[in-house]
């Protein structure tokens, strides 16, 4: 790919990097700085090629001038300064009329990094609706662009898409790692090829399923997703989290009819109750009362699954198998870590929230790759593009080297 970082000419130039720093940040503590080490392969590679460094990115959502006490960037200068060696500055303001000067006194080598482009949300939405004046401000500061944000990918902003309009433009090491990742199996898989997907709300992974059913061998359900399924199946699934729209339903039948081999439903479930908080207790699958709300896959369901899983030489995972912020209901998620950490495949995991859970039970080390871009990620596999490395794609490229 000609858009790589190191088939552009950056030797002495200042570049403007878009990172994703929208990390977990409590009281000005930070809970995990995975996304800043991931962003340090670019860094020291602009170092090496005497680069002056602006860094742009977002931090939450800010909406109010109240959200902005919360959202400051500030802790994430602190701890880059420490992880990468050198001073890092910081300016308090993102559209400053005295950044370009203060960007002339800076040295080659010298880290400056932006506070929230979420800022200039309020009032205006500058950021998020793609203003073309912030796009231009933004490349003023700077001779080329890198874009190394994965999970803000999918956004058409200023500091994402916006600014590509300008400048000659590439993608960083941590984006090219993403996209390679992602492509390598997907665009390949060796097989069996199995999916797992569990979660929330089956329309927000309906496009998924579609995408992914003609490439992979099995698809294993569980959560929101597979109560859908069952319902459309004429289930009793009680309380239980499931989609109301006839839509959706007629498309799963749709899918149950076209892929009936290929798919995998829960036999049990652990359920919690309507009216009693402190109610969990197991059930099989057809004997769920209108009162339950199936909350996690039991075990039966999770000995199918092993056999489906065993001779897997390919693995995705997105969604959890249940509700796993409640400790009662995150047996199968995390037993379902357990069969896959312990099979010898190529296991790939993503979603914001299926990452968080393999983080928060303590499996980070244990798969092949974890992808960190969130609805990033979904639509990359989704779609195959994202409009984000597409602007990139269409940038002007005065500055390729190479073909
Ligand atoms: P990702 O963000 O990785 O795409 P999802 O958001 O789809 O994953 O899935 C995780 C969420 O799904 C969690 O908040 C979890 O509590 C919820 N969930 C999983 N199973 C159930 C269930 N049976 N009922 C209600 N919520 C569920
Ligand atoms: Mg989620």
């Amino acid at each position: 790919m000609k858009q790589r970082i190191e088939n552009m000419d950056l030797k002495d130039k200042r570049v403007i990097v878009r990172c994703d720093y929208n990390i977990p940040i409590q009281n000005g503590i930070i809970l995990d700085d995975t996304k800043i080490v991931e962003s340090l392969e670019t860094i020291r590679y602009l170092i090496k090629n005497n680069c002056k460094i602006i860094l742009l990115s977002h931090l939450g959502k800010v909406r109010t001038e109240q959200d902005k006490y919360y959202h400051s960037l500030e802790p994430v200068a602190k701890r880059l300064k420490e992880l990468v060696g050198r001073e890092v500055y910081f300016n308090k303001e993102v559209m400053d009329p005295s950044l370009p000067e203060r960007i002339q006194m800076m040295l080659p080598r010298d880290i400056l990094l932006l506070e929230n482009t979420r800022f200039l949300d309020v009032p205006n939405k500058l950021e998020s609706n793609n203003n073309i004046q912030l796009a231009a401000f933004f490349a003023s500061l700077a001779d080329v662009f890198v874009m190394d944000a994965f999970a803000s990918a999918h956004r058409e902003h200023a500091s994402t898409v916006g600014i590509t309009k300008f400048l000659p433009s590439c993608i960083g090491f941590s984006v090219e790692r993403e996209l390679a990742s992602l492509e390598r199996f997907l665009k390949n898989p060796e097989h069996p090829f199995t999916v797992i997907m569990g979660g929330a709300k089956v329309e927000d992974k309906l496009k998924l399923i579609e995408t992914l059913l003609p490439k992979c061998d099995h698809l294993l359900l569980a959560g929101g997703l597979a109560n859908s399924f069952l319902k459309t199946l004429n289930f009793n699934i009680g309380s239980s989290l499931a989609t109301e729209s006839e839509y959706t339903m007629e498309k799963l039948k749709q899918i149950m009819l076209n892929y009936r081999e290929k798919l995998m439903l829960p036999l049990d479930a652990v359920v919690g109750s309507t009216y009693d908080e402190s109610y969990a207790r197991y059930k099989k699958i057809n004997e769920i009362g209108d009162n339950d709300v199936i909350l996690d896959i039991g075990v039966k369901t999770l000995e199918k699954y092993k056999t489906a899983i065993a001779a897997s030489k390919t693995i995705f995972l997105n969604g959890t198998m249940g509700f796993y912020e409640d400790i009662r209901f995150s047996n199968g998620t995390k037993e379902l870590f357990n069969i896959l950490k312990n099979q010898n495949a190529i296991v790939v995991v993503g979603g914001g929230d299926s990452v968080g859970a393999v983080k928060r039970l303590g499996y980070q080390n244990e798969f092949t790759y974890l992808s960190c871009g969130g609805g990033a990620t979904l639509e990359y596999l989704t779609k195959g593009s994202l409009v984000g490395i597409e602007s990139i794609m269409e940038a002007k490229q005065i500055e390729v080297l190479d073909d």
